[in-house]
């Protein structure tokens, strides 16, 4: 680092952002470029070839050689394909170009990406399509152009294309409730979402050792270290020199790809961080939160380090998610999830919060299952994280405004009087006791929710799909509603007096980890408890679901269809891997430990045997007894789990192989591992195969 560091000098200095475009585009270009983002349109091929020759200039100057289109397949990570900016000249030599054609459009093979069965009923091509509101970047020496990605039939094979339709739903919707308030200057509402990141820091020596850390991203044995999170000494404690300086080099990587990182923190486990960016909007904070987690990896390397963004590395220590926290905001600046200061502005602010309490309680399983991995599911209801029952936590102040509007009576917090909406001003609602229920699925902190489900590892992408086109719902339904009402101000009163009644159940301010908490909200209330992904999954082509996501023009149903297939094959795939390195691991590497220590054990009990039985110890028999139980139970264990994956093969289609997963082979991993654990706390360390619990976790 120089010692003239100063971060505004190259903040963005590798993206093709607004200040870029303006100083390399005539004003002409510049102009016409930015209405067709505004518009969404379609770029015409004059405009793509100025705005593609100024792009090419651009990143050769700063060192690219290639360019590819980037793009969010199915498979949860980003893809792209280089291809240099050479050209032939002549004379035998090459000038750099690309055209608008090439920005605007590519061909990537489809065949290769997970298409869930749209491949055999379309051609395996596939194309992208640069998607201009996400400014272009240059990572390592290649110009990446954000793209969308689609076969020739126009179904959509990646995440960005339904996450762009559904803020266009939600969009659609919002605007027509705006001008019911008589709202005529905003032109368009976008979500916006700031996501939380958590992940760990292991020492890269120590992560070669395991191959659990290598093919699957977490451990699959490992004993509970005599130290752990119990003494919560790592949360937002001081920051160690080797971990500072990784956040330093990421914070400045990050930046000059004009992402906001704003705060990083220790998080509660041992070896466990967190980075958060500045807010923006959805399709932007995905493809950022996309690149965070590459560059995330990448600066580890450099630093000795691997970064685990898996959602459960660690038995018995806290898994990481991704709170996604997320708000409507209209392009005149106003956030629609703040509490206003007049009449019309807090009934407005109302009916948007009464929309999200519908929405999600009317789609709690669409926003389970945008949620579920084989990763996740380890997370979701372990007592540190959210349960996998969807709740939503308003704070006490808002739930008593709510309650006060529902049953016609005064509101207590304020000058004793009852609310009338249109007509009274809403309290005062204190911004510090909104937050603070780190239980809750589903979080009013103030002036938007956060929704802190998603796994660490995942796109946030799903997650905000669903929830957009859920609230698109709930914002369609009022609307068609208040623009037939005789009296607007009337009926938005009872609309939203209807709603908090129909929708209460999903409101919830207690304690989530709470065992009883689960009882009543599936018992009395009647919420879905959906603890896996195949529980979850099976929700996705529920007539209802589908019925929505057609309606709004978020996915067609093939689409639905194959995305369906896709998440099971992703978790079963993944679960398949697991296991088969268990079996690896176990057979290969603990069984011989085990047999080893048990062997010299022995080998030393037979001398001493031979010079006096009295020498040998009642701890070398006891602990050779224990052994050799531990190795028929590890070994019995291990065939076990062989058996069950064998049956895989015949079990039938994606749906019945998942269930095989998650009813028969999950049991029999943590079967297997069970006598590995205990192994390893008998065997003397020299013998043990690998990194322990202890030395990963404050072995950096
Ligand atoms: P914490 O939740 O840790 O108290 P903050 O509430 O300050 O932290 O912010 C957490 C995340 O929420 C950040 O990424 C922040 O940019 C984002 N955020 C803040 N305001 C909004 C908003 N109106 N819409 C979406 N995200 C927001
Ligand atoms: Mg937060």
């Amino acid at each position: 680092m120089t010692t003239q560091y100063n971060v505004p000098d190259f903040f963005a200095c590798k993206v093709f952002d607004e200040q870029t475009m303006r100083s390399r585009l005539s004003p002409e270009v510049y102009q016409s470029l930015k209405r067709t983002i505004r518009r969404g349109a379609r770029l015409d091929l004059s405009l793509a070839n100025a705005v593609a020759s100024a792009m090419c200039a651009w990143a050769v100057e700063n060192g690219a050689t290639h360019f590819t289109h980037w793009f969010q397949p199915l498979t949860g990570i980003t893809a792209e394909k280089h291809d240099s900016f050479i050209n032939p000249a002549p004379g035998g030599r090459v000038i750099m170009e690309f055209s608008g054609k090439e920005l605007v459009r590519g061909e990537p093979d489809a065949s290769s990406f997970p298409s869930g069965g749209l491949r055999a009923t379309f051609e395996a091509r596939g194309y992208t399509a640069w998607d201009p509101t996400s400014f272009a970047f240059i990572k390592d020496k290649t110009l990446c152009i954000p793209t969308a990605f689609c076969s020739y039939g126009g179904e959509a094979l990646d995440k960005k294309t339904p996450l762009l339709r559904s803020m266009e739903a939600l969009n659609k919707q919002a605007l027509r409730i705006l001008r019911l308030f008589g709202n005529e200057d905003v032109t368009r509402v976008t979500t916006n979402v700031g996501p939380e990141q958590e992940y760990f820091l292991v020492d890269r020596e120590m992560y070669l050792q395991r191959k659990d850390l290598i093919y699957t991203g977490r451990t699959l044995f490992g004993a509970k270290p005599p130290k752990g999170q119990e003494l919560e000494d790592h949360y937002f404690g001081s920051i160690k020199p080797r971990v500072q300086a990784y956040m330093d080099d990421l914070n400045e990587e990050l930046w000059k790809l004009g992402i906001l990182a704003k705060t990083e923190h220790n998080e509660v486990a041992p070896a466990q961080h967190e980075l958060a960016p500045i807010y923006s909007s959805t399709n932007v904070a995905t493809d950022h939160n996309q690149l965070t987690m590459e560059i995330m990896k990448k600066v580890a390397r450099k630093h000795g380090l691997v970064c685990l963004l898996h959602e459960k590395p660690f038995a018995g220590v806290n898994g990481s998610g991704k709170h996604n926290n997320w708000s409507m905001a209209t392009d005149t600046g106003a956030n629609l999830l703040s509490p206003g200061g007049t009449p019309y502005e807090n009934a407005q602010f109302l009916l948007f919060l009464t929309a999200v309490i519908k929405a999600v309680d009317e789609y709690q399983s669409l926003l389970r299952l945008s949620v579920a991995t084989a990763g996740n599911d380890h997370r979701l209801g372990a007592n540190e994280a959210p349960p996998a029952v969807i709740s939503i936590f308003l704070g006490d102040e808002l739930s008593a405004v709510l309650e006060a509007i529902e049953t016609d009576s005064p509101y207590e917090g304020a000058a004793q009087k009852k609310m009338k909406l249109g007509v009274d001003a809403l309290p005062r609602i204190t911004q510090d006791t909104t937050d603070r229920n780190r239980t809750s699925p589903f979080a009013f902190t103030g002036n938007k929710f956060e929704f802190r489900m998603v796994g660490s590892g995942d796109s946030i992408a799903c997650a905000n799909i669903m929830l957009n086109s859920a609230v698109a719902e709930a914002l369609k339904q009022f609307a068609d509603d208040l623009e037939g009402a005789a009296d607007f101000d009337a009926r938005l009163h009872e609309l939203i007096k209807e709603n908090i009644a129909a929708h209460k159940r999903i409101l919830f301010n207690g304690n989530g980890y709470d065992d009883s908490w689960i009882k009543e909200a599936v018992e009395e209330r009647g919420l879905l408890n959906l603890p896996t992904t195949p529980d979850a999954m099976s929700h996705l082509l529920d007539e209802k679901n589908v019925e929505m996501l057609l309606s709004h023009g978020v996915f067609k149903e093939s689409e639905l269809r194959s995305r369906y297939e896709i998440q099971l094959e992703n978790y079963t795939r993944t679960v398949k891997i697991e296991a088969l390195t268990m079996l690896d691991m176990a057979k290969r590497e603990i069984l011989p430990a085990v047999e080893s220590y048990g062997a010299s054990l022995a080998r030393a009990m037979a001398d001493k045997t031979g010079i006096d039985p009295a020498l040998v110890s009642v701890y070398e028999k006891k602990a050779s007894a224990d052994l050799s139980h531990l190795l028929d139970a590890i070994d019995g264990a291990a065939d076990g789990l062989a058996q069950a994956v064998e049956k895989l093969e015949g079990a039938g289609d994606i749906t019945a192989q998942a269930f095989l997963i998650k009813d028969e082979i999950i049991p029999a991993m943590e079967a297997l591992r069970k006598p590995c654990d205990e192994a390893e706390t008998v065997v003397a360390q020299k013998y043990w195969p690998f990194p322990t619990y202890g030395e990963l976790l404050f072995g950096v």
